[in-house]
């Protein structure tokens, strides 16, 4: 009897024990197997000679689901970082999968099944068919020819391939089976598109340094401001990845910022097999492209931060577009950082990793600096000159209006020109508050420690926490004073006021609100386009990545609101903000103009920016994070508690300080504190910061911490250990 041990989704560190019976199981096999009441699906992952338990407690191996076994690399890199981020490794293999692939009865979508004649199909004779039936005459030729088909195939045949297929198996002419072969790699196609535009030098340099080091590990920093050519030098790569035949990786932040890359690259490469892979699909899309990618049928991979994931059998290259964003941080579950997984899965699988930024983390900076990273730099706008930033003093004098008279003079130039300005508004802290002027009370969200925001479309108070929903009050509860009023201009008070003074302009207003339904966010992206619009309203949505050829002026609002924010990494955020959203003006012929609006002009963060110095910045940091004893000088891990009962999440995180005390060697183990946001949606938040200098000390003590957090686990308490938090 051979015993199969499989990881399922369940939240304990351990494996199950299954009979495998006459089915041959393979290492990295999908199987649908008993667990107590139900069934499930769990992969195998190795294979035993006995089992522990005894054995009329022994259950058995239902069947194999139809698809490829997760190759061996991929089981690594789940392995990794269910050790590195202390997650159950069954619960972190089963959030990389589709989940189509999660359910017991999992059958593969007709797309990939394959049809074979059946003896009775065999002695039907093509010319015993009607005359009029060509296409089913030309069918029944190919099926005799080839003997089996993909239903790909039969569509080549015939356009009334799928009604026909279903005929003839009711018939029982052909019998349907999964086909679980390896895709057909796409042949080696050496004539790739030309090579449009010609690089620049620098961009030559990148493309010749990073090209060789295909089929071995090598991580690059390629630190290019905005426009410099940085996707270019990705095209250029992923097409000799494509000509050789392997597979490239693509990762990007956002999901908005998947169609406009994907169009790109369908344009350049129309004869590629390329798909994207994001969290907006349908769970049959995701299902059909994972398949293709995991079969190496696809060549190109694009995808949000949970496409690392993806098993690509000819994988040659990873890249990583905007390395420093936070978006690649997983905030539950298994709270990886798709950056960093990127990096050891291009070790494990020994190719190129490309980290490309105009304002890298100070982590690759560190690393680059140190020799861990190659670093290739980008300097110039093959285009457009750089846009000039301006740094608009608002200190002097407080003007009732939102935006000073230099500024919508601005403005005005450019709906004299017929071009477009972005106002971009910093949202982090500068929601406009329902705020009583006579005694300073303003209204709170009852559930989190957090004001509420107003909105004045839907007349409503919202907590942007949580999303409790409030009516405006008449007046002040506190004095009875019924002159409430919105303190600090949201996008919406900006755009109204903005539409008050500049009537004949086209106002559009992206945010978050504006954008909920879904396809409207890439609607708005072609009005922008058709230039049906004037002035752009936005937050972080419009900053990143979009290319608006018309889009020549940037007024920043409300930035100064994360410079002396208590958060250690609040001014490398700013910074790369900053730069992107200034990166949006002027990339094309037209130059740009960028205001940031500012109470303390001369912050030596604005002085840096102003020169365009991102690396004397980034010094600054980091002599400042060294001195300090922060990241990325020292590891970090936090733990994270809440609960509807303060006096049990506090004891909780007592009880986590104590046990950690004997353990920490090499560690320094600070004082539990409240969470920077305290209570939300009527939980208690509490946590405990552990760091030190030695990843491995850290991750020797985590090891015992947990087990005894674990021990003492009270379910009125939710925890959870942070490892690299991004977040304080
Ligand atoms: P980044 O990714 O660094 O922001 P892109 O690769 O998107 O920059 O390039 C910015 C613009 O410059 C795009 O319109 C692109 O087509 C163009 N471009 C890039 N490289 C070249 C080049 N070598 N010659 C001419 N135009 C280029
Ligand atoms: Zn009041
Ligand atoms: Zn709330």
């Amino acid at each position: 009897m051979s015993i199969v041990q499989v990881a399922l989704d369940v939240p304990v560190d351990e494996l199950f024990d299954y009979d495998e019976g006459a089915l041959q199981v393979p290492v990295g096999g999908l199987v649908a197997v008993p667990f107590g009441r139900r069934r499930a699906v769990g992969i195998t992952l190795r294979r035993v000679a006995h089992s522990k338990l005894p054995a009329d407690r022994l259950r058995s191996v239902e069947r194999i689901l139809p698809v490829t076994p997760l190759p061996k690399e991929t089981l690594a890199l789940a392995r990794f970082c269910s050790d590195y981020y202390r997650f159950p490794l069954g619960q972190v293999l089963a959030a990389t999968l589709p989940t189509a692939l999660r359910r017991p009865s999992f059958r593969l979508p007709s797309s990939f099944s394959r049809y074979r004649l059946t003896p009775l199909g065999h002695s039907i004779d093509s010319e015993a068919l009607p005359q009029r039936a060509v296409s089913a005459r030309r069918l029944l030729i190919a099926f005799k020819r080839g003997g089996c088909l993909t239903s790909l195939q039969t569509r080549s045949v015939t356009s009334r391939s799928a009604a026909l297929l279903r005929e003839w198996v009711q018939a029982g002419w052909i019998a349907r089976e999964e086909d679980m072969s390896d895709g057909e790699p796409a042949p080696p196609d050496a004539q790739m598109p030309s090579q449009e535009p010609a690089l620049t030098a620098a961009q030559q340099q990148a493309v010749e340094q990073i090209a060789s080091s295909f089929r071995s590990y090598s991580p690059w920093l390629l630190e290019g401001i905005t426009g410099s050519g940085k996707t270019e030098v990705y095209l250029q790569l992923a097409a000799q990845v494509c000509a050789r035949g392997e597979q490239a990786l693509l990762l990007v932040p956002e999901i908005n910022l998947t169609p406009q890359l994907e169009s790109r690259l369908k344009r350049r490469f129309p004869t590629v097999q390329i798909v994207s892979l994001h969290s907006g699909l349908n769970e049959s899309e995701r299902l059909v492209r994972w398949i293709r990618a995991s079969r190496g049928e696809a060549q190109l991979v694009l995808g949000t931060r949970l496409a690392v994931f993806t098993p690509m059998p000819r994988l040659g290259l990873v890249i990583v577009d905007e390395e420093h964003d936070a978006s690649y941080k997983q905030q539950e579950g298994v709270r990886y950082h798709a950056r960093d997984v990127a990096v050891l899965l291009a070790r494990e699988r020994q190719v190129p990793i490309v980290l490309g930024s105009a304002t890298p983390s100070l982590e690759a900076v560190l690393n680059a600096r140190k020799g861990r990273f190659g670093h290739l730099m980008l300097s110039e706008r093959p285009l457009a000159s750089l846009p000039s930033i301006q740094i608009v003093d608002t200190a002097k004098g407080t003007p009732p209006d939102p935006l000073p008279s230099s500024v919508l003079a601005a403005l005005e130039r450019r709906l004299e020109r017929r071009e477009q300005s972005l106002v971009f508004i910093n949202r982090r802290g500068y929601a406009p508050v329902l705020l009583c002027r006579a005694c300073g009370w303003s209204a709170p969200c009852p559930r989190c420690a957090a004001r509420l925001t107003l909105h004045l479309g839907e007349r409503a108070l919202r907590c942007h926490y949580c999303g409790h929903r409030a009516s405006i009050h008449a007046s002040c509860p506190d004095c009875g004073n019924q002159d409430l009023r919105g303190l600090g201009h949201g996008t919406q008070r900006l755009e109204e006021w903005l539409a008050g003074r500049f009537p004949q302009a086209r106002i559009l207003r992206v945010d978050s609100d504006t954008t909920r339904r879904k396809h409207s966010f890439s609607r708005m992206r072609e009005q922008i386009h058709e230039e049906s619009v004037d002035i752009l309203v936005g937050t972080q949505m419009l900053a990143k990545g979009h290319d608006f050829p018309k889009l020549t002026l940037v007024i920043v609002v409300g930035a100064d609101l994360m410079l002396y924010s208590t958060d250690f990494r609040a001014p490398e955020r700013l910074y790369q903000q900053l730069t992107q959203v200034a990166g949006r003006a002027g990339r094309s012929k037209l130059t740009g103009e960028v205001l940031v609006l500012t109470q303390f002009p001369q912050h030596p963060l604005y002085e840096a920016l102003l020169r365009h110095d991102f690396a004397g910045f980034a010094q600054g940091q980091l002599i400042e994070r060294e001195r300090s004893g922060f990241p990325p000088f020292v590891h970090q891990v936090m733990l994270r508690a809440e609960s509807t009962s303060e006096k049990t999440v506090v004891a909780f995180v007592s009880a986590a300080a104590r046990a950690a005390a004997p353990l920490a060697e090499g560690v320094t183990v600070y004082d539990a504190v409240p969470a920077p946001m305290p209570r939300l949606a009527g939980r208690y938040r509490w946590q405990l910061l552990v760091q030190s200098t030695s990843r491995a000390a850290l991750q020797r003590f985590l090891a015992g911490w947990q087990e005894r957090l674990r021990a003492g686990r009270s379910s009125a308490v939710r925890w959870a250990l942070d490892v690299d938090p991004i977040d304080a």
